[in-house]
C-alpha cells in the first residue's frame, strides 16, 4: 500500500481530512513512492491556529533561551543528516552528497540564527535632548509563512524557519508537495530540540493551500520561493492582504569568460555549475558566454570531451555525477527545450536527448546538452530551463559580455573568470544582477551574507538570511522618552525639533 505523508501541526503528525492527495515519485525509478495530502482552508486554518496560540509564550521567551532551541536543532541535524539526505535524495533525485550540501547550507542559517541575542539587539541614543532618549527594538511580527520549491527541501525552508523563528514568530511551512518528507522531519527535530508544539507547523498542499495563507487574517509575513510567475502572483496577493512579502524566484544565470580565465579550472567549475543537481538550481551556470572567438573555440573543445564523459545514474550511487530531475513532466519540459533551441537556431554540440540508463528506463533521467550560437530572443535562452543544458552565447567585449546578463529578464547570479581585478572590479560596480562571483561558479552567499537576485529572479522586499533575514521578520519600534524631573515645560504648539 502507498504510504501517505501526514501534515505537522501543533506538535504532531496530523493526518489529511481534505480527501486530495498528490503522487511522490521517486525519480530513479518512475514510481510512485508515496502520497502527500493537499490542504483544504480548514487544514490550513488548523496550522495557523496552533502557531498563533504558541506565539505569546515563544515571542516572550527570552532570546537567549530561543536561542539554546537553535543550538540543540543544529546538533540533532548534525546527528542526523546521513538519514536526511538519504531521503531528500530518495525523492528529489539529487545525489546524495549533494543532498548532504543542501541540509549544510540550511544548518549554516540555523548557525547564524544561533546568535540572535546579538542581532536582534536595538540601538540606544542617551539624551537625544533635554531629558530625552531614544531607543528602537525589532519585535517579531507574528505569524509566518514560508512557501517553498522542490529544488532545495531542507535549506529554502531552514532560510526562512531559521531566522523567522528565532526572532520570535511562529512559523506554517508549506513545502514543495513534490518532495515533503524532509521538511516534516524538520519539524519532528525541531520539537525535539526543545521547541514548543505549534511554533514549527508544516501543512502540505498547492494553489489552494497557498490561497488560504495569503488571505488569512492572522498572517503577517510570507516568504516564497518558486518560479516568477507564482512568485509575482504570491508578492501583489499578499501586499493586497497586508502581508510583509519577500518572493525570491527563476534564474537564468551568465558565466563570462575573458580571454585571460584559467581555462582548466573554467571547465570544472562550469562541468559542476552546469550540470550538477541535473540543473536544477536557482544558481546554476545555464549560460557560458566566452569573450573572443579564440576563448569560446578553447572552451568548447575542452569542455565537449568532458560533458561526454559525465556518469548520469541512480541518485544514492556515490560515484555518479547527476541523478535524474524531479518529475516525467519536467523532464518532457527540458527535452521541449532542447528541441526549441535547436529548431530556433542554437547549434547542438552535445544532445542530451533520448538518455536511458539500463535498468532504470521509466527513471527522470536527462542526459547532458551543448548548445553554441544561441542569442538573446530564442525563447529558450530568455527563459529559464531548469535542466542540464548548457547554452553558449559568444560576445566579442567584456561590455558586450556583461550587458547580456544586465539586459536578461532573470538577475540572481552571474560569474566573471579573469585574471584581471580592474575588469572585475568595473564588472562589478555596473552589472544588474544581485549576486556576483569573481572567478566562483555558484556565488551563494554564506548564511551571515544575504540571498537574492534583481529583476524577475526576485519580488517584494528584502533578501533572505542575514541582517537583512532578521529586518525581514521583524518590525522596528522606537521609543522617545522623558522621566519627570520636577519641571513643568511650557505647552507648545510647535512640532519639536533639535534646534
Ligand atoms: P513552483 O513555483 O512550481 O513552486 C513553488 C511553490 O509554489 C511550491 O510550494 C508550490 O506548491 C507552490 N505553487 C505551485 N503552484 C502554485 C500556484 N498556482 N499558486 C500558488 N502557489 C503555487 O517552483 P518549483 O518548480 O518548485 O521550483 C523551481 C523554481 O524555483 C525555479 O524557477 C527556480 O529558479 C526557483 N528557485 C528560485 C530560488 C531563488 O532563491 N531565486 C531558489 C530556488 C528555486
Amino acid at each position: 500500500m502507498t504510504r501517505t505523508i501526514s501534515h505537522f501541526i501543533n506538535g504532531q503528525a496530523v493526518s489529511g481530512t481534505s480527501g486530495n492527495f498528490a503522487p511522490v515519485f521517486e525519480p530513479n525509478s518512475g514510481q510512485i513512492q508515496a502520497q502527500v495530502p493537499l490542504a483544504d482552508t480548514d487544514e490550513v486554518a488548523n496550522a495557523v491556529a496552533a502557531a498563533e496560540a504558541a506565539f505569546p509564550a515563544w515571542s516572550a521567551m527570552n532570546p537567549q533561551r530561543r536561542a539554546r532551541v537553535m543550538f540543540r536543532f543544529k546538533a540533532l541535524l548534525e546527528e542526523n543528516i546521513d538519514e536526511l539526505a538519504q531521503l531528500l535524495s530518495s525523492e528529489h533525485g539529487k545525489v546524495v552528497a549533494d543532498s548532504r550540501g543542501d541540509i549544510q547550507r540550511g544548518l549554516e542559517v540555523i548557525e547564524f540564527a544561533c546568535g540572535i541575542p546579538h542581532l536582534q539587539k536595538g540601538e540606544y541614543t542617551l539624551g537625544a535632548g533635554p531629558g530625552i532618549d531614544v531607543y528602537s527594538m525589532r519585535q517579531p511580527l507574528g505569524v509566518c509563512v514560508g512557501i517553498t520549491p522542490f529544488n532545495f527541501p531542507a535549506m529554502i525552508p531552514m532560510w526562512m524557519f531559521g531566522v523567522a523563528i528565532a526572532c520570535g514568530n511562529t512559523f506554517v511551512l508549506k513545502p514543495s508537495e513534490k518532495d515533503p518528507s524532509v521538511p516534516f522531519r524538520l519539524a519532528e527535530l525541531f520539537l525535539e530540540a526543545g521547541a514548543p508544539a505549534g511554533v514549527l507547523n508544516v501543512i502540505h498542499g498547492d494553489k489552494q493551500a497557498v490561497d488560504a495563507l495569503l488571505s488569512h487574517p492572522v498572517v503577517k509575513g510570507v516568504s516564497f520561493v518558486g518560479s516568477s510567475d507564482i512568485a509575482q502572483y504570491v508578492s501583489i496577493t499578499g501586499a493586497q492582504n497586508g502581508k510583509r512579502v519577500q518572493a525570491m524566484a527563476g534564474a537564468k544565470n551568465h558565466g563570462i569568460i575573458m580571454p585571460d580565465a584559467d581555462m582548466d579550472q573554467v571547465v570544472q567549475d562550469f562541468l559542476g555549475a552546469a550540470f550538477g543537481s541535473a540543473g536544477e538550481r536557482c544558481m546554476a551556470l545555464p549560460v557560458a558566454v566566452p569573450v573572443g572567438e579564440d576563448t569560446a573555440n578553447e572552451f568548447i573543445s575542452r569542455i565537449v570531451p568532458k560533458i561526454k564523459a559525465l556518469r548520469i545514474g541512480v541518485s544514492t550511487d556515490p560515484n555518479v555525477d547527476y541523478g535524474p530531475v524531479v518529475s516525467a513532466a519536467h523532464k518532457a519540459k527540458v527535452e521541449s527545450y532542447i528541441d526549441m533551441c535547436e529548431k530556433e537556431g542554437g547549434k547542438v554540440l552535445v544532445d542530451g536527448r533520448g538518455f536511458s540508463l539500463p535498468g532504470h528506463e521509466d527513471g527522470f533521467f536527462v542526459g547532458p546538452s551543448l548548445f553554441d550560437h544561441v542569442k538573446p530572443g530564442m525563447q529558450s535562452y530568455d527563459e529559464e530551463i531548469f535542466g542540464p543544458v548548457l547554452q553558449i552565447v559568444r560576445a566579442d567585449s567584456l561590455d558586450e559580455a556583461a550587458a547580456l546578463a544586465s539586459n536578461h529578464q532573470y538577475g540572481n547570479g552571474v560569474a566573471l573568470f579573469t585574471r584581471s581585478g580592474l575588469a572585475a572590479r568595473e564588472f562589478v560596480a555596473k552589472v544588474q544582477v544581485g549576486m556576483v562571483g569573481i572567478n566562483v561558479p555558484i556565488p551563494v552567499p554564506v548564511s551571515y551574507h544575504t540571498f537574492g537576485g534583481w529583476k524577475r529572479s526576485a519580488f517584494a522586499d528584502t533578501n533572505q538570511h542575514g541582517p537583512e533575514g532578521v529586518r525581514f521578520w521583524t518590525k522596528i519600534k522606537t521609543v522617545t522618552q522623558r522621566w519627570p524631573d520636577g519641571a513643568v515645560s511650557d505647552q507648545s504648539f510647535i512640532i519639536p525639533t533639535m534646534e
